[in-house]
């Protein structure tokens, strides 16, 4: 008998493209500076930028994954932005994480699951999600207000159906955001994703619906009020352990929303517990001690379990993901039991 796997379900890959892999990275101004100050922050020099990033980066990753409590994370692709006609918009957007670069580095690494992304306005957008779901994709990735996807669109019913029958999750981003560019910020509301619950796919919220930055409107309520009524809708706590989302972090820990959370870093976003120690959630010795831990992926991990979350946060996410031959999400033992 194994034990299932402790997952962290939310991390981004990173990639310039130098490495020929079709993806791209566009980074200005503030978005420039963020990247090299997140870079920095994981011990990769921001010279890596210019660099064969993708390896670079994801050698680091498999590293650190090695050394933290997870026994696996879900590594993601990020689709380009679209119109709603299914036309590629290669003017907006800061980066490109094509599916085969998350696809190889899963066959690569055992560290390593897929979470493919794809614009379902895309005209090959099916055959796209056949050919991950052959690769052994555990779950699909999407930013609707930063890549323009309308979950609610009625022509989206037979991606969605496709994706329920295969057992495919949907992680949305919902709520602010401020790493990546935002094209339409109505398609932040959770709302939205009725469409695909109600065609019976397991759909993750990614930050629960939670305002990123002051002037965001927060979802949070409306995400819960959902939970009531969709059995298959969860929420992760990925980027809550920082200075602007964290408001809502202990609610999670009430007993009609504990179930339905699952663990996830949003690596590489800045692991920054301040405000729960400021606000009395933590006292000044477990802040430090969390603080002070070097790996983002463990430092994450232990504020959370700090704040009373337990295991189960993370071995949820293996009974959601899809499984796959090639990647025995439940089987594969557990490195720390
Ligand atoms: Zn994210």
């Amino acid at each position: 008998m194994s034990n299932p796997r402790l997952i962290d379900m939310h991390v981004h890959m990173v990639g310039n493209g130098s490495g020929g892999s079709g993806g791209w990275l566009r980074l200005n101004g503030w978005h420039r500076w963020l990247a090299g100050f997140m870079l920095r922050q994981l011990g990769v020099p921001a010279s890596a930028l210019e660099g064969n990033l993708e390896a670079i980066y994801s050698e680091h990753l498999a590293k650190l994954v090695r050394e933290s409590s997870m026994d696996a994370v879900v590594l993601l692709a990020h689709e380009r932005v679209h119109d709603p006609n299914g036309t590629p918009r290669e003017d907006l957007g800061s980066m490109f994480v094509p599916n085969d670069v998350v696809l190889g580095l899963a066959e690569k690494f055992p560290e390593f699951l897929a979470g493919v992304s794809i614009h379902p306005a895309r005209g090959d957008a099916l055959d796209e999600l056949e050919r991950c779901l052959e690769r052994g994709a555990v779950l699909m990735k999407c930013l609707p207000n930063c890549q323009n996807i309308d979950p609610s669109d009625k022509r989206y019913s037979p991606f969605w159906e496709r994706m329920a029958e295969a057992g495919l999750p949907l992680l949305a981003h919902t709520g602010g955001e401020h790493t990546v560019p935002i094209v339409n910020a109505a398609l932040a509301d959770p709302k939205l994703l009725r469409l695909p619950l109600e065609c019976g796919v397991t759909v993750i919220a990614a930050h629960c619906g939670t305002k990123s930055g002051a002037f965001d409107r927060d979802y949070f309520d409306d995400w819960v009020a959902m939970l009531r009524e969709f059995p298959n809708l969860y929420g992760d706590i990925s980027a809550l352990v920082s200075l602007n989302r964290c408001g809502h972090l202990r609610d999670c820990l009430r007993d009609e929303i504990a179930p339905r959370i699952l663990h996830g870093s949003d690596f590489p976003v800045p692991v920054l517990g301040h405000r729960m120690w400021v606000q009395g959630w933590i006292d000044r010795a477990t802040f430090r001690r969390c603080q002070s831990l070097r790996n983002p992926l463990e430092r994450d991990w232990q504020f959370k379990r700090a704040l009373g979350f337990g295991d189960e946060i993370a071995t949820r996410v293996s009974g959601l993901l899809r499984q796959s031959p090639s990647f025995p999400v439940i089987l594969s033992g557990a490195k720390n039991l």
